[in-house]
C-alpha cells in the first residue's frame, strides 16, 4: 500500500538486522475562531473554569448545536492551503463514548463523509532532502473539557471551557520514515496553518496536538501493527517518542514477540510510552449521522472566492525569494518558515543586495532573537535599521565587523545607524596614510616577526589583526591587506 523507499541511513539497527519506522500523525489543530463550533461561547484561550459555557456545551436537554460558518470557512481554506479536495457536502457524526469531560456523552466529528479530502505537504527535512506526505482528509469536530484531579484529594472537577472548541483534525498517510521527517512535516504543517492564519499553532497552549501512528517492518515489508501515541504537544517530543516506541517495538518482535495495537502515551521525563488503553475500532463508537444537524453543503463559487483571496503560502513564497532576490534555497526556506520574517526580510531588502540582507537577517537577527527567545515581531531592530547597516558596509563605510557593533549598539539602545555611525565616530579608516602610519609602527616594534613573515607568509594574519587593532577595527580590511603585502614584500 506504502511504496515510498527509505534511505539506508534512515533504517534502525536491531540486534537482528535493519528495521524501517512508518510513522502517521493525526493532527488536532484548534480553529481560529472567536466562537465554539456549534455555540456562541468564546473559544478563547483560558479564562476561570467554567467561564466560557453556553448550555450547548454543557449539553443541557433540548439545546441545539448551530454550525459557526466562521469555522467552516477556516477548514475550507486550510483544506486549500494543502492542496486537498474540497467536498461541497459532508456531514456531522456522532462518535458516541463516556467520559466526564464529555457531557453529551458524544463527540460531534465528521467520519465517512469529511469537509476535506486527500491532499499533500511538501516537507523540507534538510537543505538537500525534501518529501511528500499525504494528507488523508481533514475534518471538524469538537474538542472536549478537561478533568481536573488535583484540586481535591477526593474528588474530581470538570472545566468546560473547551468543550465544544473547533477543531480541525487532519490525518496524514503513513508517509514518513524518522523522527527527523516527523518533526519536518509537523513544523511545515504548522507554517501553513500560520500563514493561512486557521490556527495559531500554539503547542503550548494546546492548539496544535499530535496523535502518532508508530510502527516498524523489516524494509519492504507489509506494514506492522501500529501504536498510537497520544497527544503529543512538542515538536521536539514528538521526535523522542517515535524514537523510543520504534526502539520498544523492534525489542518485542526481535525476542519473537507480537505487537498489540493500543494507545499509548509519552513521558517525556522517563523517555519512555506506556499503555494508556487498548485500541478501538471505528465500529466501538457507533458512529451516526447527528440527527440535530443538516448535511453541510457549500457550492463551488464560494471555495473559488475563498481560494483567490488566499494568502501567498511558504512554498509559492520561496520560490519566489529565490528566483526574484537570487537566494539559495535553504536561506528563502529559512526566511518564508514565519510569515513575519518574510514580510521583516522583504522590507529590509527593498532596493538593496537581497543575500547580505538575507545574511544579516538570518545570521545575526534570529541568533540574536534565538537567544534571547523573542518573537521576530518584537524585535528591538527594525527592518529599517539593518537596511541602513547594509547600506553603510555596502558603501565603504563602515566594514563589516563594526556593522556588528552597530547592531549590538542598535540592539541595546536603538537609534539610526547612520547616526550612530556619526556620532561615534566609527567610519571605516580607507586613507592609506592613516594605514601605513599604524603599519610602520607595528614593523618597527617588531623586527622579528617582519623576518618570520618573509618565510612564512600566513603570519599576514597577525599583522592584520595588529593594524586592525591599532586603528580601532576601523581600517579597512581589504586595503591593510594590500598595504601590508607590498610592505612585507609577501
Ligand atoms: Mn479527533
Amino acid at each position: 500500500m506504502n511504496t515510498r523507499q527509505t534511505a539506508p541511513g534512515k533504517l534502525i539497527k536491531g540486534a537482528t538486522g535493519d528495521w524501517e519506522v512508518v510513522v502517521g500523525m493525526e493532527i488536532h489543530a484548534q480553529v481560529t475562531s472567536k466562537a465554539k463550533l456549534f455555540s456562541g461561547a468564546s473559544a478563547e484561550y483560558g479564562g476561570e473554569p467554567n467561564d466560557h459555557v453556553s448550555l450547548v456545551d454543557a449539553a443541557m436537554p433540548g439545546m441545539l448545536p448551530v454550525i459557526n460558518e466562521e469555522c467552516v470557512r477556516q477548514a475550507i481554506r486550510t483544506g486549500l492551503g494543502l492542496q486537498a479536495k474540497i467536498n461541497l457536502r459532508s456531514v456531522f457524526d456522532r462518535k458516541n463514548y463516556f467520559y466526564p469531560d464529555l457531557p453529551q456523552g458524544y463527540q460531534i466529528s465528521q467520519y465517512k463523509h469529511p469537509i476535506v479530502g486527500e491532499g499533500e505537504v511538501v516537507v523540507d527535512v534538510t537543505p538537500a532532502e525534501r518529501i511528500t506526505v499525504g494528507i488523508e482528509r481533514l475534518h471538524l469536530e469538537q474538542d472536549a473539557g478537561k478533568s481536573l484531579h488535583d484540586l481535591s484529594a477526593t474528588e474530581s472537577h470538570v472545566d468546560l471551557n473547551r468543550s465544544g472548541v473547533a477543531l480541525m483534525e487532519i490525518v496524514s498517510r503513513p508517509d514518513i520514515r524518522s523522527a527527523e521527517e516527523a518533526r519536518a512535516y509537523v513544523s511545515k504543517l504548522r507554517t501553513i496553518l500560520r500563514y493561512i492564519g486557521s490556527c495559531d499553532g500554539n503547542m503550548e497552549q494546546g492548539s496544535l496536538r499530535a496523535d502518532v501512528n508508530v510502527s516498524v517492518r523489516r524494509p519492504g515489508a507489509p506494514l506492522g501493527t501500529r501504536c498510537e501515541i497520544k497527544n503529543v504537544n512538542s515538536i521536539r517530543f514528538i521526535g523522542q517518542a517515535i524514537e523510543v516506541e520504534a526502539r520498544r517495538q523492534i525489542g518485542i518482535l526481535e525476542d519473537g514477540g507480537v505487537i498489540s495495537q493500543e494507545t499509548r502515551l509519552f513521558d517525556p521525563g522517563k523517555g519512555e510510552t506506556r499503555s494508556m488503553r487498548s485500541k478501538e475500532e471505528a465500529h466501538d463508537y457507533r458512529y451516526f449521522p447527528d440527527p440535530d444537524l443538516l448535511p453541510l453543503e457549500f457550492d463551488q463559487p464560494y471555495v473559488d472566492a475563498l481560494k483567490a483571496e488566499l494568502p501567498e503560502l511558504p512554498d509559492d513564497k520561496r520560490a519566489r525569494f529565490i528566483e526574484q532576490y537570487g537566494l539559495p534555497p535553504y536561506d528563502a526556506g529559512v526566511l518564508v518558515a514565519e510569515r513575519a520574517s518574510a514580510d521583516f526580510f522583504e522590507a529590509a531588502a527593498k532596493g538593496r543586495d537581497a543575500k547580505l540582507v538575507a545574511n544579516w537577517v538570518i545570521n545575526e537577527l534570529f541568533g540574536r532573537l534565538n537567544k534571547e527567545g523573542l518573537d521576530i515581531t518584537r524585535s528591538p531592530v527594525s527592518a529599517q535599521a539593518i537596511g541602513a547597516i547594509v547600506d553603510l558596509i555596502s558603501q565603504g563605510v563602515i566594514s563589516g565587523k563594526i556593522g556588528k557593533d552597530v547592531f549590538e549598539i542598535v540592539w541595546q539602545e536603538g537609534g539610526d545607524p547612520r547616526e550612530i555611525v556619526e556620532a561615534r565616530g566609527l567610519k571605516q579608516v580607507t586613507d592609506a596614510g592613516a594605514i601605513e602610519a599604524a603599519i610602520e609602527a607595528i614593523v618597527a616594534a617588531n623586527p622579528d616577526k617582519v623576518a618570520q613573515a618573509k618565510a612564512k607568509p600566513t603570519m599576514l594574519g597577525w599583522f592584520v589583526g595588529q593594524v586592525m587593532k591599532a586603528t580601532g577595527g576601523k581600517a579597512n580590511p581589504q586595503a591593510v591587506n594590500e598595504l601590508l603585502k607590498s610592505r612585507l614584500e609577501i
